[in-house]
């Protein structure tokens, strides 16, 4: 029998990969970076996954290192800004080489694409989770805040939402997919990814933007906080996958408008910016779609299709409130 896997050993093998931009990465009491450029910000965020709240346990460990990071990328998205590096504490019931491997497998490929590094983190036993802290660049005064929207501005949201959800509901028995629909949505609950590109194109274009985590509506209800401001969405210009089009409607409206999970921008510009929108869009190669309209007026208003105001009965995702 083999010895088991050190703490050291585990990090050595596991999490120590030559840094390319740091000066000094895994293996000493603090990782070194360059300082960002004299006009550049930096930008740093935190996200967690534990096990039991965020994953199931037994979920594939490649895809649990992939979206570990992609939920800590998409922030950075939302304010747009250019990944630089990050570090990892991890908790782990047991040193277990096959799940260690299929993680670093799927962080680092998601790492390598998005040009960012590991330089450091912490490793404990204890009950699974995930905590990545991710670290960017953004020049002085460009990053997309919540606070930024302002009356009359467009609303947009990027890709489709709502097929996480749909794949989360399939998985708890709340319904049933069909063979087709399970292999379209399930990579977008266990592989989300996130809109880096467009994040960075939007900087000179848009107001204010977020990424949606929570749910359209309640993260859309943290930007008209932040901003001041009021909202029309138009439920029925929400844009869905090909799957949740086939849905039966109540479905799709609570999929999209209050799924969560889904990691698209979320984002305000004038109606005068359309065209830098649709560039914008163009140059990430990233679909957006118009979905309503910030008022000056406080509230958001769900209108459908027709004009026809619905109830909002949306409710996002809330960690203490939600059972
Ligand atoms: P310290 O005792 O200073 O907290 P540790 O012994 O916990 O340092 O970690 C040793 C080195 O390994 C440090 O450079 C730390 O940043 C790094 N490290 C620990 N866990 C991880 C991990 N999961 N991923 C990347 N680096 C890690
Ligand atoms: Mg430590």
């Amino acid at each position: 029998m083999t010895a088991p896997l050190g703490e050291f050993d585990l990090i050595a093998r596991y999490f120590t990969r030559p840094v390319r931009r740091a000066a000094l990465g895994v293996g000493d009491d603090c990782a070194l970076l360059a300082a960002p450029a004299a006009n550049e910000q930096i930008a740093i965020s935190s996200d967690m996954l534990v096990e039991g709240r965020h994953f199931l346990p037994g979920a594939d460990p490649d895809a649990l290192g992939h979206k570990a990071l992609a939920v800590n990328l998409s922030d950075l998205a939302a304010v747009g800004a250019r990944p630089h590096a990050f570090t990892l504490a991890i908790a782990l019931p047991e040193a277990d080489p096959r799940w260690l491997e299929g993680f670093a497998r799927g962080l680092f490929a998601l790492a390598e694409a998005h040009d960012i590094e590991l330089v450091g983190g912490d490793t404990t036993r204890g009950p699974r989770n995930l905590c990545i802290t991710v670290l960017g660049f953004v020049p002085r005064g460009l990053a997309l805040l919540r606070s930024g929207a302002r009356p009359g501005d467009d609303l947009w949201v990027s890709g489709t939402v709502g097929d996480a959800r749909l794949a989360l509901g399939h998985r708890l028995g709340e319904w049933t997919l069909d063979a087709q629909t399970q292999d379209s949505t399930f990579p977008r609950m266990d592989r989300p990814e996130p809109r880096v590109a467009l994040g960075l194109a939007l900087r000179n274009v848009a107001q204010a933007a977020l990424d949606i985590s929570d749910g359209l509506l309640a993260d859309l209800g943290h930007l008209l906080r932040a901003s001041k401001v009021g909202a029309t969405v138009d439920a029925d210009a929400c844009p869905a996958s090909a799957a949740l089009r086939s849905q039966p409607l109540q479905r799709r409206r609570l999929c999209q408008l209050a799924g969560g999970d889904d990691y698209e921008l979320l984002f305000t510009a004038p109606p005068t910016e359309r065209n830098a929108v649709a560039a914008a869009a163009a140059q990430a190669a990233t679909p957006v779609t118009r979905i309503g309209r910030i008022d000056a007026e406080p509230g958001l208003r769900l209108i459908d299709a027709s004009g026809q105001v619905l109830d909002n009965v949306y409710a996002g995702f809330d960690h203490f409130r939600t059972p």
